[in-house]
């Protein structure tokens, strides 16, 4: 088919991440012998930044190297290297670092999360994060120098107990105290939280719940009360934002930044941006859904179905996710695995030690092997949990 540029559809895709891959794969792959759709993927990295493992990047431990361009070999799709620095929702182009402009006449938006640094002071000056792989590598090195110390682990929800297990299984040499207003696993069954508490306390992780950081410093961190705890390094996990690109193009976002969708995945004040993942405020039947990986991927996918749908002069479905465990790695040899109800409140259902190791281990490495499957069969990922009665009855359309 002899298509022009001006007849050709432009989908641009911003981030390259679980939500991002996952829309840019099912798009490629459902259209690769159409001429008149192109799909454009933007991302600061070539290689693919697997967030679930950067505790183990932070703690000096090798990773695979997963390189997008290659994955995206035969589907059509376009990768562009580059970080995006504005998007003009009016005039529909997006500005990249290097200064290029793109064109897009539909936009899937999967920018992400990182920690929330802005929310005290002394954070981006003095603390470290594990937002991408750049910052995962300089806490290793910091690390790898530490004969001895304090490391503070800012933020005791899972990413945080992760981290400080990961840490203090890897150093031994060094005093991982990990902080936080809640207990470590507060939303877990009594017995997923006993295994738990049971694993940090054997890794001689001190734990203080109870606690506010008020003040990151440089050698440490201020509480409420007025004490401090002297650390050589802090880490802080506590709390999300967004990338601010989408609030600055005048998209209706929510409180926290993340864009507003309709049941379709499309921003409810342009039909022509679709927003996925952690940078997605979707509501379901029991809430507005919480950035995590079991869930973003189907949001990519499911974008990527109402794209199509759309373009074909279809009505799209209403997006539909239910969650169904919560694994959680605690050092290389036990993890905790929570399973759940689809609005991600803890069943009875825990599985504890070495198999849930086995198991978190099976659900991390599954990502990319679930792209390449994508790309020959785009139908196999399109299978997650609905949620039953639990997206069910209040799902918007
Ligand atoms: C240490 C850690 C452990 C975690 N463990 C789990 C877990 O066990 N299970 C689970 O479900 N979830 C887990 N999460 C959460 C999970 O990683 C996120 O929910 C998931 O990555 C969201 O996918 P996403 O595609 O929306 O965003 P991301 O995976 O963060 O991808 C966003 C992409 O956008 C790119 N990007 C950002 N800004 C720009 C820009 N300006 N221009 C261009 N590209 C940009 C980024 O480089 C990245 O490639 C964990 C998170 C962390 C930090």
């Amino acid at each position: 088919m002899n298509t022009t540029a001006a007849q050709r559809h432009e989908v641009l895709v911003l981030g390259a991440g679980y939500a991002g891959l996952a829309a840019t794969i099912q798009l490629a792959a459902r259209t690769r012998k159409r001429g008149n759709l192109r799909v454009t993927l933007v991302n600061p990295y070539d290689t693919f930044t697997e967030r679930l493992r950067l505790h183990m990047t932070a703690t000096g431990q090798e990773t695979a190297v997963m390189n997008i361009p290659e994955l995206l070999d035969g589907t059509g799709a376009v990768f562009v290297r580059g970080r995006v620095t504005a998007v003009d929702a009016g005039a529909k182009t997006v500005r990249i670092d290097d200064d290029r402009i793109l064109r897009y006449d539909t936009l899937v938006y999967g920018l992400g999360s990182v920690a929330d640094t802005a929310a005290l002071p002394g954070v981006d000056e003095h603390a470290h994060t594990l937002d991408g792989p750049e910052d995962a590598a300089l806490l290793a090195d910091r690390l790898a120098r530490l004969d001895g110390g304090t490391v503070v682990v800012g933020g005791s929800g899972l990413t945080g107990v992760e981290a400080a297990a990961e840490i203090a299984e890897r150093y031994p040499r060094l005093r991982v105290v990990l902080l936080g207003r809640q207990e470590p696993g507060a939303n877990l069954h009594p017995k997923a939280r006993a295994h738990l508490d049971a694993a940090l306390a054997r890794l001689g992780v001190r734990v203080r719940s109870g606690v506010e950081v008020v003040e990151v410093l440089p050698d440490g961190v201020e509480l409420a009360d007025g004490s401090n705890i002297p650390a050589d390094a802090v880490l802080w996990t506590s709390g999300t934002r967004v990338p601010p690109l989408a609030a600055a193009a005048g998209l209706t976002v929510d409180e926290r930044g993340r864009v507003v969708t309709d049941g379709a995945l499309r921003s409810v004040s342009h039909p022509d941006v679709y927003a996925v993942g952690d940078a997605a405020a979707i509501r379901q039947g029991y809430g507005v859904m919480h950035g995590t990986c079991q869930g973003g991927m189907p949001t990519g996918v499911h974008a990527a179905l109402s794209v199509l749908r759309v373009l074909a002069g279809k009505e799209p479905e209403p997006f539909r996710f239910g969650y169904y465990h919560t694994p959680v790695s605690l050092g290389r040899h036990d993890a905790v695995v929570q399973f759940t109800r689809p609005d991600d409140s803890p069943r009875r259902i825990v599985l504890t030690g070495r198999r849930a190791a086995k198991y978190k281990e099976a659900v991390s490495a599954a990502p990319w092997p679930t792209f390449a499957r994508m790309k020959k069969m785009p139908a196999s990922g399109a299978f997650w949990p609905h949620g039953g009665r639990y997206t069910r009855i209040r799902s918007a359309k």
